[in-house]
């Protein structure tokens, strides 16, 4: 009897936790990775479409089409790192911030004080991390781009851990998809109207030292009578149609001990010296 009172409890017990691991989650973003999941699902299907968009003339007559496919071609990649501080108070927050809907944002990695990578998009996905803004021609920066967002609330030192796992992250991006020294920029850089990211605590001196983006040398020269700040600003790649805001923007990445609208004789010499690894001269 007793025995088989035994039985009976521990089957109930195996039931129990049979209901348990059915019904609970596999992690707190079980349900949100489900979702990317299935998204990706659906872009698959979009990249295994065939046939070509119908095109009609000026008359409105439809332009004969047809579909052959190629046996040359590849995947597009990203063409540009953007930087950004999160500007939360913990990876937890925002974490949660980029597996909500509401707030329509996330990014590709986000890099926590510990220094640990968390991924949330594959790298030939669009994340929605730049927003408006341009950088030379480039206004959909999303299409083209990998967005980093480093655990930051934007008034203190980034880690040292953060960043030697950010020099590991774009040492591995510049190599798998060739992406060029000039391309590693800051949200700043792109959307100088609305952005402040990654800020003057940013080094982007020690990045430049390792070949992602540029810095401007120990030893600076005069620029000429003739040097136009407002036209370098524009050849470097930024946004001047408010010229104040993309003078602050350019002295928070290349000059961050000073980034007052003014552009003092320092300035100008860093500008015309960073300009010069822009433009090649
Ligand atoms: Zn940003």
């Amino acid at each position: 009897m007793f025995s088989r009172l035994k039985l009976y409890s521990l089957y109930l017990s195996l039931f129990c936790l049979a209901i348990l691991a059915s019904c609970s989650p596999k992690g707190p973003y079980a349900v949100t990775n489900k979702v990317y999941k299935d998204k990706t699902k659906g872009y698959v299907a979009a990249i295994q479409r065939e046939a070509p968009d119908s095109l009609r003339d000026s008359t409105g007559g439809m332009i004969p089409s047809a579909w052959v496919g190629t046996v040359n071609f590849g995947i597009r990649k990203p063409n540009f790192v953007i930087i950004h501080f999160t500007a939360q108070d913990s990876l937890q927050q925002t974490l949660k911030t980029f597996t909500i809907t509401s707030t329509q944002v996330s990014a590709h990695y986000v890099i926590a004080k510990s220094g640990k990578v968390v991924r949330m998009v594959n790298d030939y996905l669009r994340a929605n991390h730049a927003g408006a803004g341009r950088w030379g021609s480039v206004t959909d920066m999303n299409s083209c781009s990998i967005g980093i967002e480093i655990d930051n609330n934007g008034n203190e030192p980034f880690t040292g851990a953060q960043i030697n796992s950010l020099l590991a992250l774009l040492a591995q991006l510049k190599k798998n998809y060739n992406i060029p020294t000039a391309n590693f920029i800051g949200h700043e850089d792109f959307a100088p109207k609305r952005k402040p990211d990654p800020g003057p605590f940013f080094p982007w001196k020690t990045l430049a030292q390792h070949g992602f983006g540029y810095w401007s040398d120990d030893i600076l020269e005069l620029p000429p009578d003739n040097f136009d700040y407002a036209i370098a600003l524009r050849l470097i790649g930024y946004d001047t149609s408010d010229i104040n805001a993309a003078i602050v923007a350019f002295k928070r990445h290349f000059v961050q001990t000073d980034v007052s609208r003014q552009l003092t004789q320092l300035d100008l010499n860093v500008l015309y010296n960073v300009y010069g690894k822009y433009c090649k001269f």
